[in-house]
This record gives structure tokens, C-alpha cells and sequence, in this order.
């Protein structure tokens, strides 16, 4: 149910679904998700579902984590990455993966201990977890070759993406009822957006909960 075999088929069916990004297959397989669930739902933690984590807030299904983090990565390793919505922190673990550090800002603070407590049972080391509105990223810490958020914007978020290195990459959900992917990309001239296909997210919402 949750063995090496489970998480295989996991892997095989979103190299189906489009993801070719070995690295990203690599992560998404190493990374037990069952445990980032209740146990009433491990059973169902590999299959191709966003899952309740309590608080009125899901886990990402798998397929869109994958996505978020191959276009994210475009083919390079990454060097210091933040997300908004940490979660249960499973697209943390993942991105721990790919990614030399990574930074995740939540502002629920129960999802927050949860998460923080998770990753370290895991031994997972270059993951720090902030308890904070992520509207505002983390200044202090920027630029980031990847900005990767959870959770749907009602707009670009200007403010974020200036806290991308030249190089760097945005990936969001943004739209109220209607959702699209966003990718925004800096150069040495400025941002280049483009909007991908249609998604399902959680609001962004303002303040620590
Ligand atoms: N990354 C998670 C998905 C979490 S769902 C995964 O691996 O599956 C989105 C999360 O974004 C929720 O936990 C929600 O509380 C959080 N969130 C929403 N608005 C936020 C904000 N302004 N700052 C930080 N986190 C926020």
C-alpha cells in the first residue's frame, strides 16, 4: 500500500501524464507521501488526489507538484528556493530534493509545528520552515533562483517576484473562480510572464492565522 512498488506506479503514471524531468521523478519517488497524510488516508496517498490536512487545507496531488517543480527547475539544479504554503511540507521534501535550500513560509501555525516536526523525522536538513504571511516572501533572505506558492494569488504579485534572481523563475497559481498557472521568468531586462494551463488551489489569504 505504501511500498517501494506503490510509489512506482506513481512515478510511471506521471511520466505518462507528461512529466520528463528525471530529477523531479526521482524526488517525487523519494519522498514517502503516506506519511505526510492521517493514516485513516495513506492508503490513497499515492494516488493522483489532493487529500484534506486539516484547517480547510489539501495537499497538493502529485501530478501538480511534479509540474510546479519541473518548470520550476527547467533542467538546472537549484540553488536556494522559497515556497509559500508549506502545508503538511510535502512539496518541501520534494523540493529538498532538487534544490541545495530551501525556504517555506506557512501561516497557520499548527500545519507549521506538523510540518517542521515531519521533516526533521525524515532527516531532512536544507528545509527551514518560517510561521509567517508569506505575502510579503522573505526579503532577508532573496534573491531566489525559484519562487514556487501553494496557494492561488488574486494577482502577479509584483512584490514577490522581486525577490527572484536574474535567472530565477516563478511559479503560481493565480485567479479567484478561475485559475491559471503562471510562469514568470527574470532576465537582466525585466520579467516575462506566461500563462499555462488551468489549476485548482487554495486562496492565498493575508496575516497568520
Ligand atoms: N505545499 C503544500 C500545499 C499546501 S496548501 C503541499 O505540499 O501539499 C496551501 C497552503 O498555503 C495552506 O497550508 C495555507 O495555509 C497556506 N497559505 C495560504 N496563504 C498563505 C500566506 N499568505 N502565507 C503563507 N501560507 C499561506
Amino acid at each position: 500500500m505504501t511500498s517501494a512498488r506503490t510509489k512506482l506506479r506513481m512515478v510511471e503514471r506521471l511520466r505518462a501524464q507528461g512529466i520528463q524531468d528525471d530529477a523531479v521523478l526521482a524526488a517525487m519517488f523519494a519522498v514517502p507521501r503516506h506519511l505526510f497524510v492521517d493514516e485513516a488516508l495513506a492508503s490513497r496517498a499515492y494516488d493522483d488526489v489532493s487529500l484534506p490536512i486539516n484547517f480547510n487545507q489539501t495537499i497538493s496531488q502529485p501530478y501538480i507538484v511534479a509540474r510546479m517543480i519541473e518548470i520550476l527547475r527547467n533542467g538546472r539544479q537549484l540553488n536556494k528556493v522559497l515556497e509559500i504554503g508549506t502545508g503538511c511540507g510535502y512539496q518541501a521534501a520534494v523540493l529538498a530534493h532538487v534544490a541545495d535550500s530551501v525556504y517555506s513560509v506557512e501561516r497557520i501555525e499548527p500545519l507549521h509545528l506538523r510540518a517542521k516536526k515531519q521533516l526533521s523525522e525524515l532527516q531532512i536538513h536544507n528545509v527551514t520552515l518560517r510561521y509567517a504571511d508569506g505575502c510579503a516572501g522573505l526579503p532577508e533572505v532573496a534573491p531566489f533562483d525559484g519562487i514556487i506558492m501553494a496557494a492561488a494569488a488574486p494577482t502577479l504579485l509584483p512584490a514577490l517576484r522581486a525577490q527572484l534572481a536574474i535567472g530565477g523563475r516563478m511559479v503560481l497559481p493565480v485567479g479567484m473562480n478561475e485559475q491559471h498557472l503562471y510562469l514568470i521568468e527574470r532576465d537582466v531586462n525585466g520579467y516575462r510572464e506566461t500563462k499555462l494551463e488551468a489549476v485548482k488551489f487554495v486562496p492565498l489569504l493575508m496575516g497568520k492565522a
